[in-house]
């Protein structure tokens, strides 16, 4: 049976509203599920809601999320046909960084999200949702470079960019940031591109998916 892909995330949904798998829950005011398109190619990963998002219960809904949707903009993306999460769905007090133990009882909600909507391409937003992708690897030698990566059985490309709040900060980065996301967009179109051609089982476009990337 074909899964209903908006159900599925609605029982994400609320099951995050439930969850007491950490303390957060007890300090936040909204939890912040994660927002966006079941069929999305691209999925954003934040690291965790600020004060607006946890008004609100929309994930970057603030000044970083301003930024995002320019950013997204410039990769020729918006809101509407991508997905955005968070490592964490409960705000941490003061907007702290999260904990390892924040991020492991969150996971399993990530993890199914991932799982409904099978993107094409996995955008982690700073150094916390890269590190789960990439481990030990460092977001400025790294950022804008597509990668293969294990998850969940199945192999996904891992886009890292920087966080939009770091952007915010500097000036440079923000430079960086905005040529990443143009990038991204054309990689996208690319990878589309190579699916288009007719007759390709999965395991062919996946093939043909690396050596495009080996092309970029
Ligand atoms: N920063 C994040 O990482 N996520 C949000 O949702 C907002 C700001």
């Amino acid at each position: 049976m074909v899964e209903n892909k908006q159900e599925a995330l609605d029982k994400v949904a609320q099951m995050v509203e439930e969850c007491q798998r950490c303390p957060l829950y007890r300090t936040a005011n909204k939890s912040v599920p994660g927002q966006g398109n079941p069929e999305a190619q691209v999925f954003f990963i934040g690291e965790a809601p600020g004060f607006n998002e946890d008004q609100k219960g929309i994930p970057f809904c603030g000044r970083a999320g301003k930024l995002l949707d320019q950013l997204l903009e410039l990769a020729g993306l918006s809101r509407e046909e991508v997905f955005i999460a968070n490592m964490l769905r409960h705000r941490p007090p003061n907007n702290r960084d999260p904990e390892k133990e924040e991020i492991a009882a969150c996971r399993p909600f990530l993890d199914r999200q991932v799982e409904v909507i099978d993107p094409k391409i996995i955008v982690t937003l700073g150094r916390f949702s890269m590190e789960k992708f990439l481990p030990g690897s460092m977001i400025s030698q790294v950022h804008g470079q597509p990668r293969f990566a294990d998850y969940g059985n199945k192999e996904y490309i891992i886009y890292p960019m920087y966080h939009p709040a770091a952007s915010l900060r500097n000036g440079k980065i923000k430079a960086l940031e905005e040529e990443d996301f143009v990038n991204l967009g054309k990689f996208l179109l690319k990878l589309n591109q190579a699916q288009d051609k007719e007759g390709q089982t999965a395991d062919e476009v996946k093939a043909r998916e690396k050596e495009q990337m080996k092309l970029i």
